[in-house]
């Protein structure tokens, strides 16, 4: 089949959407949610039917790969049938998922028989007080559970995000990666991003690649790089010797924006260019009001067209895109 590419204004081609499901989560971190946290209804959210309304007409644009996304994706009733809906669309060569965990040892058979077979599970500490201290949750063992599910159903690879914050769990890099010496994971280090006019970032709390994998060398012993098998904005690692992974995203000191090639959906259906900048674009209104494929794929283009060669946040900008993450989806 014809597929008009959609190409942006710098050579970017777009080929990857990551749709949030919802805007509820299940934890209250303090860096990704506002402290009190009003969730859009049930109606303001985009259904399953516009969802998938909507990857039709990605495709046919030429996105070829989804992440599914939140808020907390598996708060979201049936969101295995989602899963199955979006892998059926022809022309859906990739679907992904990224959970906190917490529901995940329920949901990783029915997440595997509806066709998932790769999950980012987020955590930002391996211990159990301090869980509690950045979710407000005492659910570190959930998402223990949840991993092992994962690693026992046969996802692969499975990858651990970990936000690194000076002063929050940056003294935790060596455990993480000692991980990846014992499991096949991808533990995965993403640098901290102003995100939230309520959140707690601040520019000398971001821990930049460079002192990640300097610490780690040092700490526990010199990385090898490694060749991605799949394009992503992590460069990876290895340990000697071990199974895992370790990948580092700096998106503040080195940025990738050159090889962008993804947009957003919020939960409210707001297409948004780039995750670090305030511009959105209204699918909802399209979608509602009897938008046809041309309707819905004039926004989209407009939006990537509106994608900016790079996002303008150096580590010390102190400037924040307004919404939290959990209402953007990561
Ligand atoms: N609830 C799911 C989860 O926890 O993975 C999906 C949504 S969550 C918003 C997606 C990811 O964004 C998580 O790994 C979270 O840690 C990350 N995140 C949130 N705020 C961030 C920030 N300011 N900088 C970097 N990553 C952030």
């Amino acid at each position: 089949m014809f597929k008009p590419a959609l190409q942006d204004g710098h050579n970017r081609r777009v080929s990857y959407v990551r749709i949030s499901v919802t805007d509820r989560c299940n934890l209250r971190c303090s860096y990704c949610s506002a402290p009190s946290f009003s969730s859009n209804h049930r109606e303001q959210i985009l259904s399953y039917e516009e969802i998938v309304r909507l990857v039709r007409v990605l495709v046919t644009l030429g996105v070829d790969k989804v992440r599914l996304t939140g808020g907390e994706p598996l708060v979201r009733r049936h969101i295995d049938t989602l899963v199955a809906r979006i892998k059926a669309v022809d022309g859906i060569n990739d679907i992904s998922l990224t959970t906190n965990g917490v529901l995940l040892e329920k949901l990783a058979d029915p997440l595997w028989d509806a066709g998932l077979r790769r999950i980012n599970i987020s955590l930002d500490t391996l211990d159990r007080k301090k869980f509690k201290e950045i979710t407000g949750c005492d659910y570190f063992d959930r998402v223990r559970d949840g991993i092992e599910a994962a690693l026992a159903v046969g996802f692969s690879p499975v990858k651990v995000n970990v936000v690194v914050m000076r002063g929050v769990n940056d003294d935790e890099l060596l455990d993480f990666a000692a991980l990846t010496m014992k499991y096949p994971l991808h533990v995965r280090f993403i640098e901290y991003m102003p995100i939230g006019v309520l959140s707690t970032w601040s520019g000398d709390k971001v821990v930049t690649e460079e002192e990640m994998l300097e610490r780690i060398s040092l700490g526990i012993g010199s990385l090898e790089s490694v060749v991605a098998e799949s394009s992503g904005p992590a460069r990876l690692y290895r340990l000697s010797e071990a199974p895992g992974r370790i990948g580092v995203i700096a998106a503040m000191s080195n940025h990738f924006c050159a090889t962008c090639n993804r947009i957003r959906v919020t939960a409210d259906g707001r297409l948004r260019p780039c995750l670090l900048s305030d511009t959105e674009f209204d699918l909802k209104k399209v979608l509602r009001t009897g938008g046809d494929f041309f309707g819905i794929a004039e926004i989209v283009r407009k939006a990537v067209a509106a994608k900016s060669a790079e996002h303008d946040m150096a580590c010390n900008a102190e400037r924040k895109c307004t919404r939290m993450m959990s209402t953007i989806g990561g």
